[in-house]
């Protein structure tokens, strides 16, 4: 009887404490994101005014994320859901059924998407628009619109640290172009486990190879496609690889040393790290990533 009288306040508790969550908060309205970059990019813009509040943690694999209960009651009394969209999250389209009704706003609303080139994603967007510097700023725009309507009182502030935080991302653009611009023509090839920096290498004006185009998707790291990356790695002499860190870096270690070139680290893409990690924010990500590459490729 102890036992189940227990499991009955114990599933109490877990039930109000969205509601707790809220009213701990007092005035201020919470907002949801998918993931931590997105958290990171919506915290920049709300200040002290709104709770932003990550559905996956850091660290986690975020296109096939497995939510759970508890992540269903904490997002129960949220103001707003932001996501990526693009088919990011394989995910949202059923936990925001099971949630109810919440405001939520895509913030790759307004981005030219690149178009993934291999395997069964071919033609589809490719969902990584935020390794663009100049498409974070789309985002930021769309998160500043969507917190207005949702907080208009807090207009000003929310205007006033979108363009900080924007000046910010111009500023990593900028200085990512110029580092990387030293390049040497024959170096200018990224290869990675997930076809995930689609839009960085555009921006920058380098080559891109991957294993596979999509986290979560069936296959990852096979033979054909190991093979395929060793054969333009010896052909094209590329001096490093890299992998992402969401993913088990194994196919790449074997493509280094089958092609006799060096594994270079680990990059990353989908998730930002704790603070006491080496990528709490979004911009020293993109700046984390660019000195990897850097290092790997042997630009300055
Ligand atoms: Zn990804």
């Amino acid at each position: 009887m102890i036992k189940t009288s227990r499991a009955v306040l114990l599933s109490a508790l877990i039930a109000a404490s969205g509601v707790a969550h809220a009213a701990q908060a007092g005035e201020k309205k919470t907002v949801l994101t998918t993931f931590t970059i997105l958290s990171d990019m919506a915290q920049n813009v709300a200040g002290n005014r709104l709770n932003v509040v990550s559905i996956t943690k850091p660290g986690a694999e975020i296109h096939g994320y497995q939510f759970t209960p508890s992540d269903l009651v904490n997002a129960r009394g949220a103001d707003l859901i932001l996501n990526n969209g693009l088919n990011l999250e394989l995910w949202f389209e059923k936990f925001t059924r099971q949630l109810g009704k919440i405001p939520n706003v895509t913030l790759t609303d307004g981005i030219i998407p690149v178009n993934i080139s291999a395997d069964a994603y071919k033609g589809k967007p490719n969902p990584h628009a935020w390794m663009s510097p100049k498409n974070a700023l789309i985002y930021v725009e769309n998160i500043r619109k969507a917190f207005v309507k949702l907080d208009p009182a807090g207009a000003k502030v929310f205007n006033a640290n979108a363009k900080k935080y924007s000046d910010q991302i111009r500023a990593v653009d900028a200085r990512l172009r110029s580092q990387l611009a030293s390049l040497p023509k024959n170096k200018r090839a990224l290869v990675t486990c997930e076809g995930a920096f689609s839009y960085l290498t555009r921006d920058y004006n380098l080559a891109e190879h991957y294993l596979w185009p999509v986290n979560a998707e069936e296959g990852q790291g096979t033979p054909r496609q190991i093979k395929g990356v060793i054969d333009v790695v010896r052909a094209e002499k590329i001096p490093a690889v890299f992998c992402e860190s969401t993913v088990p870096t194994r196919g790449m270690e074997q493509v280094a040393k089958e092609a006799g070139t060096k594994f270079g680290g680990v990059l990353y893409v989908d998730s930002l790290t704790d603070a006491k990690g080496p990528v709490p924010t979004y911009l020293i990500l993109l700046q984390k990533d660019a000195d990897i590459i850097l290092k790997g490729l042997g630009g300055r």
